[in-house]
């Protein structure tokens, strides 16, 4: 079915096709009649889904003509979303009067500010700055008609809820709720409750498969060996650009940080580096100026960063999807990538999910030459250091800095490499 069939105004028609789109995919056939139905919809898709011009094409349809005042507010959990998902707004209206403007933190107010008061039809934002704006005035969403709550289980991840459920609140009861999350667990369940009535639902597939041109393979290490392994896979890889994930901001600080004192030339990529920094980080590591990127979930979500040759997880996923989303990252555009998951005897219920997810056992390797303390080693436990000698004893974050050997090297302390644990060897 062509576009033409689904009813969207005669301009956005029109933004479609200059956009180069010619048959709508199955999130927007699905989506698009019950969003000009006046419908609240909840859907279970994916960015890369083209579920952004689901809920722009026909929501731009509806709007009419410009009214300067926010009618309709689509919240991300990320700037780079926001800015993203506004841009496309922005493209399919282009044969409109209507104006859209993208909200989010990390840079000044200035510009944002007076663009508000120029008046907008369509506001994308994250919830952190658009409560700025409520708080002093600037925005007022008494009359949004029109609420998109977009990859909600990562507003969840990212401890927006309570601002989100804030949000909500202060929009009309009478208002129409777009709702769009990868995962809906009990959590988001609540909030859906709270926010839709009578929602449509529509699931689109995820996409539980791998890529056959990445070789991805699982390395077993014990928990206190793991920074001096992603150093000895980086020296023993031949690789042009790695991309490493960690779940934490802190955990990303703190690699990004032991890797440059390696030498490497690295970026870091996190929600909470202000927005310079992250356009920086990603600029640099496109054009090569950096050779790795250490990131988190969340902030390298969405974002294009082809050209990767590596993906190593330093920690293994939260959700199995995740681990499609992480190593899709490389063996693009037919390239060959490998991608590779440190694992620690903690992770074994995560792998298994992972496995059950793709449908298939991913092989596990061991690097050559690399002396492996036991798999099992207890994990050490957080140190709280009483005062010695006068000496302030600093307490370390658990899973913390454990990684340092008395001598340089991936080696070190030079216990058996024998373990029985099936291991391969590096291909
Ligand atoms: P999204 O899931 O919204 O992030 O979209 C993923 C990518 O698909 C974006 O680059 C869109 O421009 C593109 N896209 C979305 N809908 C279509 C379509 N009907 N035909 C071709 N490309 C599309």
């Amino acid at each position: 079915m062509p576009f033409k069939a689904l009813h969207l105004s005669e301009s956005v028609l029109r933004g479609v096709q200059a956009a180069g789109y010619t048959d709508p995919t199955p999130i927007q056939l699905r989506a698009i009649p019950v969003v000009l139905g006046g419908g609240d919809l909840i859907g279970s898709a994916q960015t890369g889904t083209g579920k952004t011009a689901a809920f722009a094409l026909p929501i731009l349809s509806k709007l009419g003509a410009h009214a300067a005042k926010p009618r309709v507010l689509v919240l991300e959990p990320t700037r780079e979303l926001a800015a993203q998902v506004e841009t496309a707004f922005r493209d399919f209206a282009r044969y409109t009067d209507l104006r859209t403007l993208a909200v989010f933190g990390g840079v000044g107010y200035g510009h944002q500010r007076s663009e508000l008061r120029r008046g907008v039809d369509v506001l994308c934002a994250t919830p952190g700055r658009l409560m700025d704006f409520v708080q002093e005035g600037m925005v007022n969403l008494r009359d949004i008609q029109i609420l998109v709550l977009d990859e909600v289980d990562r507003m969840l991840d990212m401890g927006f809820l309570p601002v989100v459920k804030d949000i909500i609140g202060r929009c009309p009861r009478e208002r129409q709720t777009l709702f769009f999350s990868a995962t809906v667990p009990p959590e988001i369940q609540q909030v859906a409750h709270f926010a839709l009535r009578n929602p449509t639902r529509v699931e689109i597939g995820v996409n539980r498969s791998v890529n056959h041109s990445i070789n991805h393979a699982l390395y077993p290490v014990a928990f206190a060996q793991k920074f001096d392994l992603l150093v000895a896979l980086l020296e023993k890889t031949d690789f042009d650009s790695v991309l490493v994930f960690t779940r934490t901001k802190h955990g990303a600080d703190k690699i990004a940080r032991k890797l440059k004192a390696a030498n490497h030339s690295v970026a870091v990529l996190h929600a909470n580096r202000s927005q310079n920094q992250r356009i920086e980080a990603l600029a640099g590591f496109k054009s090569g100026k950096y050779e790795v990127m250490v990131a988190t979930d969340i902030a390298a979500r969405g974002i294009d960063v082809a050209g990767v040759t590596h993906v190593i997880n330093y920690d293994v996923p939260e959700n199995p999807e995740d681990y499609v989303h992480r190593i899709g990252r490389t063996g693009r555009a037919q390239a060959v990538g490998d991608a590779f998951t440190l694992v620690t005897p903690e992770n074994a219920s995560d792998i298994r999910d992972i496995q059950r997810f793709i449908g298939q056992k991913i092989p596990e390797l061991r690097l050559e030459g690399f002396d492996y303390l036991p798999f099992n080693t207890p994990r050490p436990a957080p140190q709280h250091q009483p005062q010695r000698g006068g000496q302030r004893g600093r307490p370390r974050a658990p899973g913390g800095g454990h990684g340092h050997r008395a001598h340089g090297g991936a080696g070190g302390h030079g216990a058996g490499s024998g373990e029985s644990r099936g291991f391969r060897g590096r291909r």
